[in-house]
């Protein structure tokens, strides 16, 4: 490797997709690749990642003229696939990872969770690949283990590389949906435009060496200058993972991404409030498979350099924050480097609104992205906060009046016992009966599942409304149709615009209120309401027929204010053209003395 590059760190490669599409196969493999060449003694262990140092990627390319051209080290993949883990682990105010593979099932095609992959990496502006994986299970196809995507499809039939191209191009399909341009990797001129997209096989190893390839080229050609680090400066990271290992106590595993760090160094970590400084007490790696006599998976070392992955073991470490930054400092720097990993934290302080939902997520990378598809979708958010569900939450959520407001939206977390104890039984006793929880470890879904909710409320609280509501309504005393003067009068009617009920007053055009229908009927059947272009018979208390109302005569449904309202500046759209007709006209009369009447 050229003297001068010595200074790039590995990069940091995260592998997205949806469950069962085979990211864990992926890892698998790409950790063989790195563990068979581990037998030279070459590869480093680390903790929560795997390394697959440059001269194992070229050897596999094999072409050994390849290691000048690069000038990284290698590649460290974070052990735990998805988005989650991608979200989590943050650093700088973006992601921790430099790069991303996101994998579709080829037989499968598009789901939810590539869809969110895609999003998160857009938002983040992560460079990234598409790999199509399972290509073993194209029928027919014949397997060339460990091989490039060229040099097995050329070995394949025209039959087999006709379904393989169906079926390749229909992800590409879903990619130009989403709003990429991608192609198959060998096309692809410039990677900046157009998304490269390789074929592989997790199981086989089929397509593996370009995965690597490509991954070392984005890297190369996007990344120079963010993969710039100083092996000699304050180690930086983020924290992976909090954990209880026997006989270490609480240990936080952490990826280093700049600087150095040694044991004894003092340590910013970041949590809610104010950061935990501590003193490192032992940097462990795990211990190589072969040395099986000591007990301990873990081996301690000295110190370790960016990029890796490393255990740590401190005191007061116990609320450390998955997602959290962890900085090395000396006494000099300390207090500048507890206020930069507090604005960290700060920094994702959600900006909350006073109305709206509380949100609950697991780390604070993962509430970020919650908050942010949230707001995304219009939706008021009055708390977000860390950790699983509390008695506290359910008690706050219930004094929110706003069936919309009074919910839960829970993401990769638990319920505490003593929270869903007063959830079911709420059940009975009605107490919290409005608190809604909905929980998931997809977001979309938790979006979805809550949006549907809101729509359910809101066609309830129509429904309501429209029984309760006096819509508009205009009718018109037919000549020859009146069977009775008063007491009740009773008249045939054409009903003009909207609807008359029962039971409600009616006015005449001059706006005066002149009596209640008290009967309708239609064909001799009693019927509780007319509508538009009916003709019936009606009842109507109070009123004389040639004293106050003549045949010919046009009156109106008497809504009263409140209703005008919720008619005019509510639901209007919600009104039939005719009732919207009638109620313009019956506002006309309404306002003709009083300007303001019903504003
Ligand atoms: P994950 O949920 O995305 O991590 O998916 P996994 O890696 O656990 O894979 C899900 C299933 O698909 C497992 O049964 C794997 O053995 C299988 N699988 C993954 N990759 C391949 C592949 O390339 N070819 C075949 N035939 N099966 C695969």
């Amino acid at each position: 490797m050229a003297e001068e590059n010595q200074n790039l760190r590995t990069p940091i490669v995260c592998v997205m997709g949806h469950v069962d599409h085979g990211k864990t196969t992926l890892l698998d493999q790409i950790r063989g690749t790195a563990i068979v060449k581990g037998e030279a003694g070459a590869i480093t262990q680390h903790i929560g990642a795997t390394e697959v140092p440059i001269d194992v990627i070229v050897e596999k390319c094999g072409d050994k003229r390849l290691a000048d051209k690069f000038i990284v080290p290698g590649l460290l993949f974070i052990d735990t696939p998805g988005h989650h883990a991608f979200t989590t682990l943050r650093s700088r105010g973006g992601s921790l990872a430099d790069l991303a593979v996101v994998v579709v099932d080829i037989n499968e095609g598009f789901k939810p969770q590539t869809i969110e992959s895609l999003n998160i990496l857009k938002r983040f502006k992560t460079p990234f690949i598409v790999v199509t994986n399972k290509i073993d299970r194209i029928l027919g196809w014949k397997v060339h283990e460990g091989e490039s995507f060229l040099s097995t499809y050329n070995k394949q039939t025209p039959e087999v590389q006709g379904l393989f191209e169906q079926k390749f191009y229909d992800v590409i399909g879903h990619l130009y949906e989403q709003g990429f341009s991608a192609d198959r990797f060998d096309r692809v001129t410039d990677f900046q435009k157009t998304l490269g997209v390789i074929p592989i096989s997790g199981l086989t190893g089929e397509g593996i060496p370009d995965v690597l390839m490509i991954l070392l080229g984005l890297a190369q050609r996007f990344l120079e200058s963010s993969l710039q680090y100083d092996i000699n400066g304050p180690g930086v990271g983020t924290v992976l993972e909090v954990k209880d290992e026997k006989g270490l106590g609480t240990t936080i595993d952490v990826i280093l991404y700049d600087g150095t760090l040694k044991k004894g160094d003092t340590v910013v970590i970041g949590r809610l409030g104010e950061p935990i400084v501590t003193k490192v007490r032992a940097l462990l790696k795990p211990r190589e498979l072969s040395e099986i006599r000591y007990e301990s998976k873990f081996q301690p070392i000295q110190e370790v350099a960016a990029a890796a992955g490393v255990k740590i073991s401190a005191p007061d470490i116990d609320d450390a924050l998955a997602g959290a930054p962890i900085i090395s400092a000396t006494p000099e720097t300390l207090d500048a480097v507890i206020e930069k990993v507090k604005s960290e934290i700060d920094d994702v302080q959600i900006q909350t609104d006073t109305d709206g939902v509380m949100i609950k997520a697991d780390t604070i990378g993962s509430l970020e992205a919650m908050v942010h598809e949230f707001k995304k979708a219009n939706i008021q958010i009055q708390k977000a906060e860390v950790g699983d569900i509390t008695k506290r939450d359910i008690m706050e959520a219930s004094t929110i009046n706003d069936p919309k407001h009074s919910v839960i939206l829970a993401f990769n977390i638990k319920v505490n016992p003593d929270a869903q104890e007063m959830l079911d039984e709420t059940l009975d006793l009605r107490m919290f009966r409005n608190v809604r929880v909905f929980k998931n470890d997809v977001i979309y879904r938790i979006l979805d599942e809550y949006q549907d909710f809101v729509k359910e409320q809101e066609e309830e609280l129509e429904k309501l409304r429209s029984d309760t509501l006096i819509k508009p309504g205009q009718f018109k005393i037919l000549p020859g149709c009146v069977f009775r003067q008063s007491k009740p009068a009773v008249v045939g009617v054409r009903i003009l615009g909207g609807v008359v009920k029962n039971n409600t007053d009616v006015m005449l055009p001059d706006g005066t209120v002149v009596g209640t229908v008290k009967g309708l009927e239609l064909n001799g059947k009693k019927v509780p309401k007319a509508t538009v272009g009916m003709e019936v018979a009606m009842a109507l208390d109070g009123v004389t027929v040639g004293r106050q109302v003549k045949e010919e005569d046009i009156l109106y449904v008497h809504i009263p204010e409140s209703d005008s309202k919720v008619l005019e500046f509510e639901i209007f759209d919600t009104l039939t053209p005719d009732e919207q007709e009638t109620l313009e006209k019956y506002l006309v009369i309404r306002r003709k003395d009083k300007p303001f009447w019903g504003k």
